[in-house]
């Protein structure tokens, strides 16, 4: 297929997906999550390819949804929020999408730098492993939309429970260094060292028996699984859902739009202004 979101490598026995909106940094609208599922299948799929990198085109990793370009062609537009239909589309879409990415029998990297913000810290944790580069910036600020975290509740596994909730309490920005000695991420790099060292560790991964890997992997998640994980991922699911339809969120939304806030810099002033003296 023609990727228009993506860029899909094959650098050896190692796939390498770029998220390529480098001028929205990297915000996942529609196509792009459709296509990073289909170019994960393809990973998983090609015998040669052992292990697969997940990377961000140009200053950041991701910056979350895309707000403006979720919808399917001619659909959510007109659902009800919190509807069986929306909750459905979010369920398959995002909940199936991101837990096939954590499950998929291979290993998965996620080389992040710049932005990584509520959907970016989703995505990036469902990757076994994950390297940042000094800039990188991790935060999910969807509470002050009013939201309740992001589809999955990735935070208190990510980062463990106390510090999750000072970061879903508060939207602040942790950075590498934090990130990496609360355990979020493996490796933290200079920038210009990055792409290096995430194939320098993906090519030696590559190197192990790819049969006793996937096991390991397996057995590693289904330890994370017999202590709650997916299941604790689909009781927030509903509370997420909850969220949606909660008057906070009308008046947030309907706010933004008589403000004419729509914009991605109207929008991002109207969530984030007023936090910024804090
Ligand atoms: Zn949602």
């Amino acid at each position: 297929m023609k990727w228009e979101t993506i860029l899909y490598d094959k650098v050896g026995s190692v796939a390498k997906i770029t998220l390529n909106r480098p001028d929205k940094r990297n915000a996942q609208n529609y196509r792009m999550i459709v296509e990073l599922d289909q170019a994960m299948k393809e990973a998983e799929k090609d015998k040669e390819v052992r292990v697969i990198v997940l990377a961000g085109a140009g200053h950041s990793f991701s910056s979350g949804h895309d707000m403006s370009g979720m919808a399917p062609e001619g659909g959510m537009a007109g659902w009800r929020i919190g509807s069986e239909e929306h909750r459905d589309f979010e369920e398959k879409f995002f909940v199936g999408k991101c837990l096939y990415i954590r499950n998929l029998p291979k290993p998965t990297i996620a080389q992040v730098q710049g932005y990584c913000i509520a959907a970016g810290v989703m995505l990036a944790s469902m990757c076994d492993l994950i390297v940042a580069s000094e800039d990188a910036l991790f935060s999910n600020m969807v509470g002050r939309m009013a939201a309740s975290g992001t589809e999955l509740l990735v935070e208190p596994w990510e980062l463990g429970v106390r510090k999750a909730k000072e970061f879903l309490f508060t939207g602040d920005f942790i950075d590498a260094r934090e990130a990496h000695r609360l355990g979020l991420v493996n490796r933290v790099v200079p920038r210009e060292q990055l792409d290096e060292e995430v194939m320098g560790l993906a090519n030696k991964i590559a190197l192990m028996p790819p049969v006793a890997l996937s096991y390991t992997k397996e057995s590693l998640n289904r330890t994370q699984d017999i202590q709650g994980y997916t299941q604790s991922m689909f009781s927030h699911f509903n509370i997420h859902m909850l969220a949606h339809g909660s008057d906070e969120t009308k008046a947030f939304i309907e706010g933004a739009i008589s403000k004419g806030a729509t914009g991605t810099k109207e929008f991002t002033e109207l969530r984030d202004g007023k936090f910024k003296k804090t």
